[in-house]
């Protein structure tokens, strides 16, 4: 039984393509492609000259079997047009069935968009969602920003030029136009730019210049809500308020604990005193 390897191919560097990945591009039996002409334009200039058969979104179903097939002979590299497969790229369904195949699967580690334009993004790298394309429509669109409003960590978004403008309008419409994003663009490329500033400075600046090429949108998470801090008036005016209900003083300092997030003995002394003053 061969191993079905995962190899990234570059985001548009040739260069950008590990010498691991080459030889086992050279060494499979049989490599699946996402495009076949796109992977020989690569194969030919490293002068691999492996088999090519496609897999791709519309026949990945029906070219299961064949590439189980060619898996009894030996190695198959899976490869998309570019980047790691699987992400945002045909991969998931031959991944899954040969896992439960018990097929042993290896990724190679290598050129992914995604990553590539959060590192040099300036945005926080500890945490990060990545949501893959954005829905087109753009009712759609605002709910999914909505909904990751307040995600920790930066929300990471492919993006085409011709719905770049529109889908920093609805990022503005459900974020606000002050959340700091990123538009990297044609990373690894010619003219890779990178794009910085609120929502609405972007959207400005790519209202001027139309979006061309490839893009990542990286949205920066929401500040962290100020922790509201009790002043100690506002504990002992709790703590009143509960007495006059009837609490008593362990449950009133619970209470007043639990709400203002100050300390349980803390709040409890101040319950004693207020208990004693009255
Ligand atoms: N599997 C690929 C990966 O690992 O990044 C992603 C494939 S997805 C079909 C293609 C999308 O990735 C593009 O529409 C663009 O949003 C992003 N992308 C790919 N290459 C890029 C590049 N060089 N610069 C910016 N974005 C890129």
């Amino acid at each position: 039984m061969g191993i079905l390897y995962l190899v990234p191919t570059p985001i548009g560097n040739l260069e950008d393509i590990t010498l691991r990945a080459l030889r086992i591009l050279k060494e499979a039996r049989l490599i699946a492609a996402e495009d076949t002409r796109t992977t020989r334009v690569l194969l030919q200039h490293y002068a691999i000259s492996t088999p090519l058969t496609s897999y791709h979104e519309h026949n990945k179903l029906v070219k299961l079997d064949a590439i189980f097939e060619a898996l009894d002979e030996g190695d198959v590299a899976l490869v998309s047009d570019a980047g790691t497969p699987g992400i945002s790229d045909p991969g998931y369904e031959l991944i899954g069935e040969a896992i439960r195949r018990g097929i042993t699967v290896t990724p190679l580690p290598g050129a992914s968009a995604v990553i590539t334009a959060l590192v040099a993004s300036g945005l926080p790298t500890d945490a990060f969602t990545f949501l893959g394309f954005a829905p087109r429509k753009d009712k759609a669109r605002q709910a999914l920003f909505r909904e990751y409003a307040h995600a920790r960590g930066t929300l990471i978004l492919y993006e085409s030029p011709n719905r770049l403008v529109d889908t920093l309008e609805a990022v503005i419409a459900a974020l606000g136009g002050d959340r700091p994003l990123v538009v990297a663009r044609e990373l690894s490329k010619l003219y890779e730019e990178f794009q910085r500033g609120s929502a609405s400075d972007v959207l400005a600046h790519f209202r001027a210049t139309a979006p061309r090429g490839e893009i990542v949108l990286l949205i920066a998470p929401a500040p962290p809500v100020e922790a509201v801090v009790w002043t100690e008036a506002e504990i002992r005016a709790a703590l009143r308020e509960q007495f006059e209900n009837g609490a008593s003083v362990r449950d009133a300092s619970s209470t007043v604990a639990q709400a203002s997030g100050w300390d349980r003995r803390a709040v409890y002394a101040l319950a004693l005193e207020n208990r004693n003053t009255e």
